[in-house]
């Protein structure tokens, strides 16, 4: 395994929130006599590098990303979707991955699901007698290329492309995180369980805590009414964690 592919797994590693690896030791190239089976003590710890730069700013993460074109995401894109909004905000959004809207204007949550997120985020807050609009947040995606035929983004682009989420979110460092969709639930918080199971409930990412709720293009589809009156409630907990 080469060196950029062993810091790609260390950083992936990290994302799940581990903070330190056990190796065996590296056997000897010729043993002398047959070796015994490693035991825990002939373990070594690594701690795992920093994975953002000390200092880092989204400017820096915007340049380091440049013209990416470290996965296949890249070959079908019009424009990397890199966020949009209040870098300071106390509450960041996270989608799965730009769509056609979106991969045309640059920037998220600008088509159907866009304007419902909108319309959900501000409806609600007004509601709840908080005064803020969707400016006032941060929204960026798990890849911030579209994927083509809007497919679900795959492990690799997300390991790839998570590391400059995971810089984005190092750098706001929100109050809470509220995920859209299986695919950023799955992707922050480590869990594996389908998005209905996960909706509603806290998780973490890092000590930053973390809200699933359904995306919104889930949400526009007729029939799932329950689906937005519990997007619903699992906002209005966000709003009160966040502005109360
Ligand atoms: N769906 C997403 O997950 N993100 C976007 O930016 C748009 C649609």
């Amino acid at each position: 395994m080469d060196a950029d592919t062993l810091r790609q797994y260390l950083e992936f590693y990290q994302d799940l929130g581990i903070k330190s690896l056990y190796r065996q030791s590296a056997p000897s190239p010729v043993p002398a006599e047959p070796q015994p089976p490693a035991t825990a003590s002939a373990a070594i710890v690594m701690d795992l590098p920093p994975l953002a730069p000390t200092g880092d700013t989204m400017l820096q993460i915007m340049q380091d990303i440049g013209d990416c074109r470290r996965c296949r995401l890249c070959e079908a894109r019009s424009r990397i979707v890199f966020g949009v909004g209040n870098e300071q905000s106390p509450l960041v959004f996270v989608g799965e991955g730009p769509g056609a809207d979106e991969d045309a204007q640059g920037i998220p949550f600008v088509g159907r699901a866009g304007q419902l997120l909108t319309q959900m985020i501000e409806g609600t807050a007004k509601k709840e007698g908080i005064e803020l609009l969707r400016k006032d947040i941060y929204i960026a995606n798990v890849v911030k290329c579209r994927p083509p035929e809007n497919r679900t983004p795959e492990p690799d682009e997300m390991e790839i492309c998570g590391q400059f989420l995971h810089r984005q979110l190092s750098v706001i460092r929100p109050k809470v995180i509220c995920t859209l969709g299986g695919t950023a639930a799955r992707a922050l918080t480590g869990h594996k369980e389908g998005v209905t199971k996960m909706r509603g409930r806290w998780f973490k990412w890092q000590d930053i805590p973390v809200m699933v709720t359904y995306h919104p293009s889930y949400l526009l589809r007729a029939y799932n009414q329950e689906a937005k009156r519990e997007a619903w409630e699992d906002l209005k907990k966000i709003l009160h964690y966040v502005y109360d």
